[in-house]
C-alpha cells in the first residue's frame, strides 16, 4: 500500500518530496498540474523543480474532466517520450481529483508503469481521489471507463491547499464528505474540523483498500452515490462531489421506496444535502430521462444487464442490490419531475 503523508507546511511537503525522490533515486519528474492550480501555486512548483534538484518538467492541463481524455494523454505521453523518461522516472499529481486520476492512469500504462506521487490540491483529492489507486480518463463521454488499479508510492496532503478553493469547489468536496457521513454512520461528520474530517475519510477509505484493491466487494460502497452522479456528470456542466450528492439522495430515495430506510433517514440525508449545497443551482429537471437512462445503462456496476445498487440501509449501513430497471427508472421519473428534491419532501 501506497505511504499518506501529511505535512503542515509547504517547506514540510518539500522535504517530504525531496526525501521520496532520494530514497526511490528517481533520475527525473513530470509534474502535472492544471491551469488554475499552476496560476496559484506557481512558485510553490517551480520551488518543488529548484530544489528537488531533479531533471523536472512541468505540464499544465485544461482544468475539469474534459481533460480526462484520450487526447490529453497522448500529448503528455508525446512529452514523457520527447523528454527522454524512463522506469527511474516519477509523475508528480499536483492538484485535484482529475490531476491524479489523469496522471495515475498515465503512470501506470507508461513503460507499463512508472511510479507517481500524489498531491491532493482539493477537498475531493485529500479525502478520495487521491487514495487507492483508481485511475481513469473517460472514453466516449462515459466517465471513468477507461483506467486500472495502480496505486501512488506517495500521497502528501496538505490541508491548506483548499484555502483557495472557491465556494462551488468547497461545496463539491463536501459533496463526497457526506458519501463517508452515511458509509461510516456520522450523521456528524460534515460539523467537524476540516484536519479531522480528512483523518477520518482517509483511514476509512485505507482500510477499505488494505482489504479489496480491485474492487470485488466492500470498496464499491464507495460508489455511493455515483451510478446516477456519473450520469449527471456526462450530462450537465456539474462538479462531481455535487452529482454525488444528488446520487446519494437518489439512492435514499429508492431505499425509502423499498422500504430499505424510514423517512427519518431520508429527511436526515436531504437537510445535510441542503447544508451543502442550493438546490436550484443546477436545472436537473431539464434533463432527457432517456438520455440519463442511458449514461446510467453504462455504469461499471452491471452485471447481467441489471445495475447493482449502492443503497444505504440507515447510517453506518450498506446495501448492494439489483433493483429491476422498471422500477428504477420508474422511480427516476417520479424523483426528476420535481427537479428530484420538491419531490422528496412530499415522498
Ligand atoms: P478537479 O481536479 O477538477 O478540481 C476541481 C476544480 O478545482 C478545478 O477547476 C481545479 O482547477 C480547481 N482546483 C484544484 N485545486 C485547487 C486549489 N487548491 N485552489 C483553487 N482551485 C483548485 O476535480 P476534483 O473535484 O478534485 O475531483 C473530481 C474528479 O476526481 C472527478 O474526475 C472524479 O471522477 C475523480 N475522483 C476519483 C476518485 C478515485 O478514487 N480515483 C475518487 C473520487 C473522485
Amino acid at each position: 500500500m501506497h505511504r499518506i503523508t501529511n505535512v503542515a507546511s509547504y517547506n514540510e511537503l518539500i522535504k517530504a518530496l525531496q526525501n521520496t525522490i532520494i530514497q526511490k533515486n528517481y533520475s527525473k519528474a513530470l509534474i502535472l498540474t492544471d491551469e488554475n492550480v499552476f496560476n496559484i501555486y506557481k512558485e510553490e512548483i517551480e520551488k518543488i523543480k529548484k530544489i528537488t534538484n531533479i531533471n523536472c518538467y512541468i505540464h499544465i492541463i485544461s482544468p475539469g474532466e474534459v481533460s480526462k481524455s484520450l487526447s490529453t494523454t497522448s500529448l503528455i505521453v508525446k512529452k514523457l517520450i520527447e523528454k527522454g523518461h524512463q522506469r527511474d522516472s516519477v509523475i508528480i499529481n499536483y492538484g485535484g481529483g482529475v490531476v491524479s486520476d489523469l496522471g495515475g492512469f498515465i503512470a501506470s500504462n507508461y513503460l507499463r508503469g512508472i511510479d507517481y506521487i500524489n498531491i491532493p490540491t482539493t477537498i475531493i483529492g485529500q479525502i478520495d481521489a487521491a487514495i487507492g489507486g483508481k485511475t481513469a480518463i473517460n472514453m466516449y463521454n462515459i466517465k471513468n471507463n477507461f483506467g486500472s488499479f495502480y496505486n501512488p508510492i506517495e500521497i502528501i496532503n496538505y490541508d491548506q491547499f483548499t484555502n483557495t478553493l472557491n465556494n462551488l469547489q468547497k461545496h463539491n468536496g463536501y459533496g463526497e464528505i457526506l458519501k463517508y457521513a452515511i458509509l461510516m454512520g456520522r450523521k456528524d461528520l460534515i460539523e467537524l474540523e476540516y484536519l479531522d474530517i480528512v483523518e477520518k475519510c482517509v483511514n476509512y477509505k485505507m482500510n477499505i483498500v488494505k482489504e479489496d484493491l480491485y474492487e470485488k466487494g466492500k470498496r464499491s460502497y464507495l460508489n455511493l452515490g455515483h451510478t446516477l452522479g456519473h450520469g449527471l456528470e456526462a450530462l450537465l456542466d456539474i462538479p462531481h462531489g455535487i452529482a454525488v450528492m444528488y446520487g446519494i439522495l437518489f439512492a435514499s430515495y429508492i431505499s425509502l421506496k423499498l422500504g430499505y430506510v424510514d423517512k427519518d433517514f431520508f429527511d436526515d440525508v436531504f437537510t445535510l444535502s441542503k447544508q451543502i449545497v442550493t438546490f436550484d443551482k443546477y436545472n436537473i429537471s431539464n434533463i432527457k430521462l432517456e438520455s440519463l437512462i442511458n449514461h446510467i445503462k453504462h455504469d461499471k456496476k452491471v452485471f447481467n444487464k441489471q445495475i447493482r445498487w449502492i443503497l444505504p440501509k440507515g447510517w453506518g449501513k450498506i446495501l448492494k442490490e439489483e433493483v429491476p430497471q422498471n422500477l428504477w427508472v420508474k422511480l427516476l421519473d417520479n424523483y426528476m419531475k420535481d427537479g428530484f428534491y420538491e419531490k422528496c419532501i412530499n415522498c
